[in-house]
């Protein structure tokens, strides 16, 4: 089974106050969500701020718990209290966020850091982690000699090689990346996914790639799911997701991405709020600023439905306009 990891389902709602003294309220940041990576896959979740995209990430690393539905790594159900189990499958995930310099301790050296992993796990001697820290290093980028230094010496887009090196330093199978490049210079942004991507392909790490920015996740991901206000509206790989996307949303999204090799496209502009997870439209989320809507739409969620053998859509639209041959 390649399958290594699976999450059902996933609902995480918080309660939250306006103000002392209004009343509180429930926020669905995320709002039943399944997912499903192989090894050595990646998979690139896109949505703005408030998609839930970040709290999905968390709860497949165990992070927080779902409030509803499981995650399983590797066939084994993820404890939701911090046993020994629990551990030891976290031990095989890591996670790769936006801010390097929060991820990292300025007091110490880089070298250091790198190495902490495998001194928490003890793995090798003194010398075999050096050696290992070294690797770590060239595997990234950096050189030998920059294992001296510490954080504020180096340039952003060098310090997340750092955290890279530092993630990977334990072999782990799955890799969650947060919005990993959102902090670099855009010159430096393509090198780091780049690096990303090598280091995927050979180590056969498994990934979950999350950003705001549908061109960042384009070359790294052999899935894409696109989510607004908590669910997946549009599946598919990486590809298909560009040549044809279906729902109204990916469409505005794809529409602002230029494509190389291919006329620019009639660039749709998104109209309305940008999504509000406290303040949830009725029926589709996406209805106040959809081009197609219409009145079931404000009424009747749409469901994520396979209009093909792997490409799924959320869109009332998509699904009664589908060619019967390619419904399932
Ligand atoms: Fe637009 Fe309706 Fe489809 Fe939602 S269900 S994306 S509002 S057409
Ligand atoms: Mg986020």
């Amino acid at each position: 089974n390649s399958t290594l990891l699976a999450a059902e389902n996933l609902v995480k709602t918080y309660t939250s106050r306006r103000g002392p003294f209004s009343p509180a309220s429930t926020v669905r940041a995320v709002d039943g969500i399944s997912l499903s990576l192989a090894r050595a896959k990646t998979l690139g979740i896109v949505g703005e701020s408030g998609s839930g995209k970040s709290t999905t990430g968390r709860l497949v690393l165990g992070l927080e718990q779902p409030t509803a539905g499981k995650v399983s790594f590797d066939g084994t159900r993820m404890p939701r209290e911090k046993t020994a189990e629990w551990r030891g499958l976290r031990a095989r995930m890591q996670l790769v966020y936006q801010d390097p310099l929060a991820a990292l301790d300025r007091r110490l050296t880089i070298g250091v850091q790198i190495g902490e992993p495998l001194e928490i796990h003890a793995i090798g001697t003194g010398e075999e982690r050096k050696e290992r820290v070294i690797a770590l290093l060239k595997a990234v980028g950096l050189r030998a000699d920059q294992a001296d230094r510490y954080p504020h010496e180096l340039s952003g887009g060098q310090r997340q090689r750092v955290v890279i090196a530092r993630a990977i330093a334990c072999e782990p199978e799955l890799l969650v990346c947060d919005e990993p490049v959102s902090a670099l210079d855009v010159s430096i942004q393509a090198q780091v996914v780049n690096l990303l991507r090598d280091l995927q392909e050979e180590r056969g790490i498994a990934m979950i790639f999350i950003s705001h920015d549908l061109k960042v996740v384009r070359n790294i991901s052999d899935r894409v799911a696109v989510m607004y206000l908590g669910r997946i509206v549009e599946e598919a790989s990486s590809d298909e997701i560009f040549r044809e996307p279906l729902h109204p949303y990916t469409q505005a999204l794809v529409s602002s991405v230029p494509v190389p090799g291919t006329p620019l496209k009639q660039r749709i502009i998104l109209q309305g709020e940008p999504p509000n997870p406290a303040a949830r439209p009725t029926g589709c989320a996406f209805h106040p600023r959809c081009r197609h809507g219409n009145a079931r739409c404000r009424g009747e969620t749409p469901e994520l439905l396979p209009i093909d053998r792997d490409h799924s859509v959320a869109c009332h639209l998509v699904a009664s306009d589908a060619p019967a041959g390619r419904m399932m």
